[in-house]
């Protein structure tokens, strides 16, 4: 018998090499920092606390245009301009097997979101990968975000709730159209589940651009009958 699916014991090695590649080479090579380039001693981080220090927050104006005129979400908060910095890090997250810059970014974002953004009874559900980007990736960079922010705010983290049905392209290069066009039925609700008792949800991304994945995965949510469906991003371009 066949299956197309890769077997278990070569992910996980795989995800071992790639958790333990950073920390072999850092006992052969002094460890630099992704952003600045200056020598970090110490942790398993693979940017500087300089580095991090430095992230800009975007400003309340910036903050207020993004928001969302009409559709599914309610509204967004993205915390940090999505400047270089910004990128290096997410391209490392995401590219690079840098898991622990998720969770650090998490807990990063957590301590500039107004105390009222969150409710006590908050679900964060991350924005999922399609279970193929996911098996190539090894882990979901927004879930990472979400535990960071989980560990600051003791919320709840659910991702039995939404899910990922459409393996869509790339959307860096399409405009606003194309990536509703994109996303169209990208995400699909588990059927089991009593939904409509969730009071507030919170969708975590890495960044915010557009607003058509998260908005797509609010309507996805609101259609089940949840009440509140709020935004919360690592960044968003100026
Ligand atoms: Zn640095």
């Amino acid at each position: 018998m066949t299956t197309d699916c890769e077997p278990m014991g070569k992910k996980i090695l795989r995800s071992v090499f790639k958790q333990s590649w950073y920390g072999f080479t850092a006992l052969l090579f002094p460890r630099i920092c992704l952003i600045c380039e200056r020598r970090i001693d110490g942790g398993d981080n693979p940017v500087c606390p300089q580095c991090w220090n430095g992230l800009r927050r975007l400003s309340p104006e910036i903050i207020h245009s993004k928001q969302p005129e009409n559709g599914s979400l309610d509204t967004i908060y993205p915390v940090f301009e999505f400047n270089d910095a910004v990128q290096t890090i997410i391209h490392g997250l995401k590219y690079s097997g840098f898991k622990s810059l998720g969770i650090k970014l998490g807990r990063l974002m957590t301590s500039f979101i107004p105390a009222d953004f969150f409710c006590a009874d908050t679900v964060l559900i991350p924005i999922p990968l399609h279970p193929i980007k996911f098996r190539e990736r090894g882990y979901n960079q927004s879930s990472l975000l979400a535990r960071g922010i989980a560990e600051k705010t003791g919320l709840v983290v659910r991702e039995d709730i939404l899910h990922r049905v459409k393996n869509t392209v790339t959307q860096t290069h399409l405009d606003a159209q194309e990536r509703l066009l994109n996303m169209e039925r990208a995400f699909a609700i588990s059927r089991r589940g009593d939904y409509a008792s969730l009071s507030s949800i919170v969708l975590v991304d890495d960044v915010f651009t557009t607003g058509a994945t998260i908005g797509t995965a609010a309507a996805a949510l609101k259609a089940t009958g949840v009440a509140a469906v709020r935004g919360l991003t690592a960044a968003a371009p100026m």
